[in-house]
């Protein structure tokens, strides 16, 4: 936040022309907004500056946006929403865990890239609360041979630890506080997105549960706790 109490918000994009215009709308909104056209002076500014958000580029001069966000995510876990170009990025972005918390693909929307914004502010401002209905810490949720710690966001199956994402272990530990009541992806979405209007992208969701299912099943074709409940959505099987 600056002295003004503005949130700040990083744009770090080569492309000075989308920088700036992104800069103008997102001050427009009433944020502080900073630009920085190289992957190196972005990562500079994002470790010094206090910012709320960071808007990333992926292909960046000097450092690509993968690196200077796995280069943040050592010391802070300040809000980082890619902004990609190319359906290949989105692809690493979702199937690799980067650190990100959101991404948008150009082209977007004003409307859609604010939206993501707002939702990502209130969500690490802790204005909302992070995933509704997760049991309050401390509880472990056993679910068959799954057992999922919510001291320590950390998920076991059969004792040994499975390697998961924040927002894996989110959507899991969701769906486990909930488990075999089935929900919708744009439900999902919003739970653990925490999108305020429905702009994500409900592949969002169908690419997490496969990344969880082949983790955590036995056959991932063939899922016993992660299950597709048909013209619904998605449940954790009661076990
Ligand atoms: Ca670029």
């Amino acid at each position: 936040m600056d002295a003004n109490g503005k949130k700040k918000i990083l744009v770090v994009e080569d492309e000075k022309n989308i920088a700036q215009v992104l800069a103008y709308n997102i001050k427009k909104e009433g944020y502080d907004c900073t630009c920085a056209y190289d992957g190196e002076t972005g990562l500079t500014e994002a470790l010094t500056g206090g910012y709320d958000l960071i808007l990333l580029d992926i292909m960046l001069p000097r450092m690509n946006g993968f690196e200077v966000c796995e280069k943040i995510r050592l010391v802070s876990q300040v809000p980082i929403i890619f902004v990609t170009a190319r359906e290949e990025e989105k692809d690493k972005i979702l199937g690799l865990d980067t650190g990100a918390d959101d991404y948008v693909t150009k082209p977007f929307s004003f409307k859609e890239l604010l939206s993501r914004i707002r939702a990502n502010i209130r969500r690490s401002s802790g204005e909302v609360v992070q995933v509704r209905q997760t049991p309050a810490a401390g509880a472990v949720i056993e679910v068959g041979e799954l057992a999922i710690d919510t001291t320590h966001y950390s998920v076991t199956k059969n004792g040994e630890a499975i390697e998961l994402s924040k927002k894996d272990y989110d959507f899991i530990a969701f769906l486990a506080a909930n488990a075999g009541k089935a929900y919708s992806r744009e439900a999902l979405l919003e739970a653990i997105w925490g999108y305020d209007d429905y702009y994500g992208d409900i592949r969002t969701v169908d690419v997490t549960v496969c990344r969880i299912r082949n983790k955590i099943e036995k056959d991932p074709a063939k899922p016993e706790y992660l299950m597709t409940k048909r013209g619904v959505g998605y449940f954790l099987a009661k076990r």
